[in-house]
C-alpha cells in the first residue's frame, strides 16, 4: 500500500540527502517511509500510491483554507501570466503590507522576505543594529529557523550561553545566544541580571515547535517588563502562530505586544513568503532608509504576494473563521481525550484557534524538558496507525497540528472513530 512511496524514497535518497529537502519530512522520529505526495484537494492529501489522507499538517501551517483553494489558485494563475518576478517594486507588496499594518497597532511597516528563517534572521539583525548590542535571548524548544546563531543547545548550568546544536556552526557565532527555559521566570530574570548586552528576546508566544505549548501569561508579562527595563527589543516569532492562533496570531490572544514581529507560513498561503515588521521608528533603521542592510532578489515576489494577499483578505472577511476552526479542533480533541481515557492512556490535548497539539503524558508540558518525558513510542504507534487509516498528523511529538476550513464535521467524526480504534491498540 506504500510501494510507490517506498520506491520513490529510495530513488530520492540517491540524489537528495536523506531523500528530503527538510529533515522532519523523513519521518525519522516515528520511523517508516514518508508518503510521497501526488496532490492535495481541500482537506485531503493523495500520495503516489493513491492513498488518501485527511491532512492535519497543512504544509506545516500555511494552508488555512486547505489545498487548492479556488480564490488563491485563481489569483496565483492570473499573476503568473504577467511574469514570475521582476526584481522591481509591485503594488501587490504595498497591498499585502497594508493588510498587515491595518491589523496590528504595533506595526507600521513590513519588509517581505522568502522564508521564516530569513524573517527571523533579519529581525535579529535589525534588533542588534538598533540597540547596538550583540546578545540574543531565546528559549529552549522554540524554533526560529536554521540560521547559524539560532542553532544552539543548552550547555551546563542555567541561563547559559548556548553551544552550537549542529556541526558547521562555529561556536563564535552562537556565543552571543543565551538559552533559557520556556515559562521559567526565575531563569529569565537571572539571565537579565547577569547580562547587559541583550539586543533582543525572541520567543514563540504560542510555541508550536516543541509540540503545542502556549507561554504562560505572567511569563510573557515578565518578558515584556524585563525587555522594557533593560532596553532590549522583544521579538514575537509569529511565523507559525500568525493568522493561525487568531486573526492577529498570538497578538490577538496574549496581553503583551512585541517590538518586532516575524511572519511566515500562512502569510504566503503555501508560497515561500516571510516578513518582519515593527513601528516606523525601528523600521527606519533598515536599508535603504537606514544603515542596517537586508535584501533579497525574489523578496516580495508577485506570485507569492498575490497568494498571500487573497488569503489574508479571505481570512479578514470571514468574521467567525477562527471560532469555527477552534470549534472543530475542540471537538476533535475532546473525542481523542475520551478515547484515551477509556483506554487509560495519559493524554494531554491543547489548542488555540486553529493550532493544536497533544502529548502522551500525565501532565501538560510547560517546556522542552517536560516534552522529553512524554511517551514517544506510543506517539509513533499512534501516528502510524492513524496514517494507515488515512489521517495525516505531524510525524513528531515535537510538532503542532493545524485545522483548516476545508475539514468538515463529518471528517472529524470519522477521525474520532479512527482514534477510538487506535487508542485501543496502544
Ligand atoms: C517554521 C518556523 C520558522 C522557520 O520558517 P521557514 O519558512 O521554515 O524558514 C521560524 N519560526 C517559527 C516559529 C516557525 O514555526
Amino acid at each position: 500500500m506504500f510501494d510507490k512511496s517506498i520506491a520513490a524514497y529510495e530513488d530520492a535518497k540517491n540524489v537528495i540527502p536523506g531523500g528530503v529537502d527538510s529533515p522532519v519530512r523523513a519521518f525519522k522520529s516515528v520511523g517508516g517511509t514518508p508518503p510521497f505526495i501526488e496532490k492535495g484537494e481541500g482537506a485531503y492529501l493523495f500520495d503516489v500510491d493513491g492513498n488518501k489522507y485527511l491532512d492535519f499538517v497543512q504544509s506545516w501551517g500555511p494552508l488555512i483554507f486547505g489545498h487548492c483553494d479556488k480564490d488563491i489558485e485563481e489569483a496565483v494563475i492570473k499573476t503568473v501570466k504577467k511574469g514570475l518576478s521582476f526584481g522591481a517594486p509591485t503594488v501587490l507588496e504595498t497591498d499585502l503590507a497594508k493588510e498587515i499594518v491595518e491589523m496590528y497597532d504595533n506595526i507600521d511597516k513590513v519588509r517581505f522576505v522568502n522564508s521564516g528563517t530569513e524573517a527571523v534572521m533579519s529581525a535579529i539583525r535589525l534588533a542588534r543594529g538598533v540597540t547596538q548590542r550583540n546578545g540574543i535571548l531565546k528559549f529552549e524548544g522554540c524554533y526560529h529557523g536554521h540560521s547559524d546563531s539560532l542553532l544552539v543547545q543548552a550547555g551546563s548550568g542555567m541561563a547559559t550561553f548556548g553551544s552550537p546544536s549542529s556541526p558547521g556552526v562555529p561556536a563564535d557565532l552562537t556565543k552571543h545566544t543565551m538559552l533559557c527555559e520556556y515559562n521559567n521566570i526565575e531563569e529569565l530574570k537571572k539571565c537579565f541580571e547577569t547580562n547587559d548586552d541583550i539586543a533582543c528576546l525572541i520567543i514563540e508566544p504560542i510555541a508550536g515547535n516543541m509540540g503545542f505549548i502556549p507561554a504562560d501569561e505572567n511569563f510573557l508579562e515578565e518578558c515584556r517588563r524585563l525587555c522594557d527595563e533593560n532596553g532590549t527589543l522583544l521579538i514575537f516569532d509569529e511565523v507559525m502562530s500568525g493568522f493561525r492562533a487568531s486573526l492577529t496570531g498570538a497578538h490577538g490572544v496574549v496581553k503583551q505586544k512585541a517590538d518586532i514581529v516575524t511572519f511566515g507560513k500562512v502569510i504566503g498561503a503555501g508560497m515561500p513568503v516571510g516578513a518582519f515588521a515593527a513601528n516606523s521608528e525601528i523600521m527606519a533603521n533598515l536599508s535603504p532608509d537606514g544603515a542596517i542592510y537586508q535584501a533579497g532578489t525574489l523578496s516580495g515576489n508577485p506570485v507569492a504576494m498575490a497568494a498571500g494577499l487573497v488569503s489574508l483578505r479571505k481570512i479578514k472577511a470571514d468574521k467567525d473563521l477562527y471560532s469555527r476552526l477552534n470549534a472543530k479542533v475542540e471537538k476533535l480533541l475532546a473525542g481523542f481525550k475520551k478515547a484515551a481515557d477509556e483506554n487509560n492512556i495519559a493524554f494531554q490535548p491543547n489548542s488555540i484557534g486553529s493550532m493544536f497539539g497533544f502529548f502522551f503524558c500525565d501532565v501538560a508540558p510547560k517546556n522542552f524538558k517536560d516534552v522529553g518525558t512524554c511517551d514517544f513510542d506510543r506517539f509513533a504507534k499512534f501516528h502510524h496507525e492513524m496514517l494507515k487509516r488515512g489521517y495525516y498528523f505531524a510525524c513528531s511529538q515535537y510538532e503542532a497540528a493545524f485545522m483548516c476550513d476545508a475539514i468538515s464535521d463529518e471528517d472529524i467524526d470519522n477521525c474520532i472513530s479512527a482514534a477510538n480504534e487506535v487508542m485501543a491498540l496502544l
